[in-house]
């Protein structure tokens, strides 16, 4: 377990340099009798930085994660590392942006800027959501090569940082980094693909970085035949054979949810190897099952009432409502479940001064009616704008909550944690201190004298968020 994180408070306030300072003066020996380098020159951080080696980073991206479910199936008592995650460290919504698309998401937290700036707006070129003049053009896999600014990796790496960067979207081919870079490739067309999400295939090129590694990281591909049975059967079963009739699209969702079962597995099988072997500075791991489930049995969580409602929507029989609800009721819930297992093996893998950051692009609910049903997924829930975001680790607050992050403040946070030099463009913050805010038991003493200027601080505090979520488009 661990270490309590009570006493600790100070260091969620302090400004990020003055904390350095701090750390500095603690391990320099002589320091506190002599006039030190960081006593001379405490405006000029960035020269101190190199000396100091920051507490490891874990950025676990999990897209798609419902704060709202992920709570509920928390007080159920389903989810225990999330539960610890949630109890022991700081969380809020992370709020999304607009198109929802994956590929522009991922790489807004990964480099803390716009699609417009970052470059990458879908997973293919030439789609409906690239800038009008961009429309048309040919259709081509979206590649690492095309982004326009670096991700927090390459950031990372040029300050000598290790990483270690495992299926993040849009990174393949993989690219030169200080460590390891695992990228997915998107297998359009091949019978397998079943999501556009990309994976770690067996027979792909330059999804390695460096090559000598992919040996080892080939070895930990699960692919979707050799997942076992009995967790595809925990998910899910097959109906009787009158509904996969009826409903053929059933068939092809199974086959999904085996892909996505694989596809969680082996980046956790991978991210754990380079956690164990390589000792990262920075870890980036990204899970796409709780979206691409979410499209595909949503709608099974639901009332029969509702799914069959749906499945009259979509041109099929709503009398098999019940048997859907007892074959796929559980698969998205049961996601959940079994991304919090990997969340505890990843955590066990960690030494005990880490950091962990678990951030979704976007949140899932219940499909409102107003929007048309898509007829690739009928039995979808609906992307919400409301991410999460989770943060842990020595000097975050126990309980505390995260006021007004956007997806723009993930890198901001990064750099702050790595002790990085900032890049002077960037629209997000870091959330560790101004974000990180005491909602649960504290010192009490200190609260007590400080609680009539604290809840206006608050007050003042959230004010400032709302102008700048509305600043930036986020609200109205
Ligand atoms: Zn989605």
């Amino acid at each position: 377990m661990r270490r309590s994180l009570k006493g600790s408070r100070y260091v969620a306030t302090a400004s990020p340099y003055l904390l350095w300072l701090v750390i500095l003066l603690a391990v320099m020996p002589g320091c506190r009798q002599s006039p030190s380098p960081a006593s001379e020159e405490p405006e000029q951080p960035g020269q101190l930085l190199p000396q100091v080696k920051s507490p490891p980073v874990l950025l676990i991206g999990a897209d798609g994660l419902d704060r709202k479910l992920l709570r509920k199936l928390v007080r159920r008592g389903n989810l225990p590392n999330f539960e610890r995650l949630l109890q022991e460290g700081a969380s809020g919504v992370l709020y999304s942006e607009r198109e929802i698309r994956s590929p522009a998401l991922w790489t807004t937290i990964a480099t803390g800027r716009p699609r417009a700036v970052h470059g990458i707006y879908d997973f293919v070129t030439g789609s409906r959501l690239w800038p009008r003049e961009l429309r048309g053009e040919e259709r081509r896999l979206v590649t690492s090569k095309m982004r326009k600014v670096p991700a927090i990796w390459n950031m990372a790496s040029a300050e000598g940082r290790k990483v270690a960067v495992v299926g993040w979207l849009n990174t393949w081919p993989a690219e030169k980094v200080n460590g390891v870079m695992v990228s997915p490739y998107v297998a359009i067309g091949r019978a397998k693909q079943i999501t556009i999400k990309g994976a770690v295939y067996p027979d792909t090129p330059y999804q390695v970085w460096p090559q000598e590694r992919w040996p080892q990281i080939r070895a930990l591909i699960t692919t979707p035949d050799e997942v076992e049975e009995s967790l595809v059967q925990s998910f899910g079963h097959e109906p009787d054979a009158e509904v996969v009739r009826e409903i053929p699209l059933l068939a092809r969702y199974l086959d999904g949810l085996r892909w996505s079962l694989a596809h969680t597995l082996t980046m956790r099988d991978i991210t754990l190897h380079l956690l164990r072997e390589d000792r990262p500075d920075l870890t980036m791991v990204y899970f796409e099952g709780a979206d691409s489930l979410g499209h595909r049995f949503w709608l099974f969580r639901r009332s029969q009432r509702r799914i069959a409602a749906q499945l009259e929507e979509a041109g099929m029989p709503g009398r098999h409502a019940g048997a859907l609800a007892e074959a796929f009721g559980h698969v998205v819930d049961r996601y959940y479940e079994l991304l919090d297992g990997v969340v505890g093996e990843l955590l066990g893998a960690l030494p005990e001064n880490a950091m962990v950051l678990v951030v979704s692009d976007h949140g899932f609910g219940n499909r409102s009616c107003i929007y048309p049903l898509p007829a690739s997924t009928p039995f979808t829930g609906e992307h919400r704008i409301e991410g999460t975001v989770l943060l842990h680790g020595n000097g975050i607050r126990s309980g505390a909550s995260i006021y007004g992050a956007t997806i723009y403040d993930v890198t901001p946070s990064l750099i702050e944690m790595l002790g990085l030099t900032a890049p002077s463009l960037l629209e997000g913050k870091s959330m560790l201190a101004p974000l990180v805010e005491e909602e649960g038991a504290g010192d009490e003493e200190e609260r007590a004298s400080e609680e009539g200027e604290e809840s206006s601080a608050e007050e003042s505090f959230r004010a400032a968020e709302l102008e700048r979520l509305r600043s930036l488009g986020y609200i109205q």
